[in-house]
């Protein structure tokens, strides 16, 4: 039985005391959604620290959205993985679109930023997705297959047992588009199909996490497809009403 995830991806919002108001209304109203969800909570670095100690005891995991790709040293500006565990936190976010996108992270970082992540015990949750004009070339597949196979094939057997996968297609972040729930599960079927080209059985434990508009109207119908285990939430996760809805979606 796989395990079920629902994390929220803050993004650059809330300011410190705004997230950790957020993470105590999450924490409270958690009791209200099954046991078998894990919830994860991933603000920004100004506020990993108190995040985490908020939500210490409640059985809510902290993790970043990036690391960087070094261990330490003259990095003006990076935050290593590290530091990050350092906070009490067990996941870091890694090659979400909108690093790809605006911050031009390649195949060659991630493939470091993974290495830093498992080094510092870290989880990654390793974002892949095609953009509209992909989709609509019906590429969709070669894209996510380049996306796993640069990166994900560089993984022991070992790694790769604690990784998490997040699809998020481009076209349906932000931008109130979801993808079916059909689309959804041929596409997640399809990666654990290209895991298990490398992985074998190992794939079947493998969380892969839907992202893109995912919302409380939606979440159900999605997260009843057999190869979605959850999702990786963006706008719905900034109201702790919405983001455990998402969690009674299963
Ligand atoms: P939205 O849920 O706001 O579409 O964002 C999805 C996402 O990018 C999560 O990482």
């Amino acid at each position: 039985m796989r395990k079920k995830i629902v994390a929220g991806n803050w993004k650059m919002n809330t300011l410190p005391a705004e997230g950790v108001e957020l993470a105590k209304q999450v924490a409270a109203g958690k009791h209200t959604v099954c046991d078998c969800v894990s919830f994860i909570v991933c603000p920004p670095f100004t506020h990993l620290s108190e995040v985490s100690k908020t939500l210490e005891g409640t059985g809510i995991a902290v993790g970043a959205q990036n690391c960087a790709a070094e261990a330490k040293g003259a990095y003006t500006g990076e935050v290593a993985a590290s530091m990050i565990a350092a906070l009490g936190c067990k996941y870091v976010i890694l090659g979400h679109s909108e690093r790809r996108q605006y911050y031009g992270e390649t195949s060659g970082t991630l493939n470091r930023k993974m290495e830093q992540a498992y080094a510092n015990n870290l989880v990654p949750i390793y974002c892949v997705g095609e953009n509209l004009d992909e989709r609509e070339a019906g590429k969709h597949f070669d894209v996510v297959k380049a996306q796993i196979e640069e990166v994900v094939y560089n993984l022991t057997p070992e790694q790769f047992g604690k990784l998490v996968i997040a699809y998020e297609p481009v076209w349906a972040i932000g931008t109130g588009k979801t993808a079916t729930a059909e689309q959804a599960q041929e596409i997640h079927a399809y990666i654990r199909k290209v895991l298990a080209a490398k992985f074998g059985a190992a794939a079947e434990e493998c969380p892969i996490l839907y992202g893109g508009s995912c919302k409380p109207s939606n979440a159900a119908e999605i997260f009843a497809k057999e190869d979605v285990d959850g999702g990786l939430i963006g706008g719905a996760a900034l109201k702790a009403e919405d983001f455990l809805a998402i969690g009674k979606g299963f």
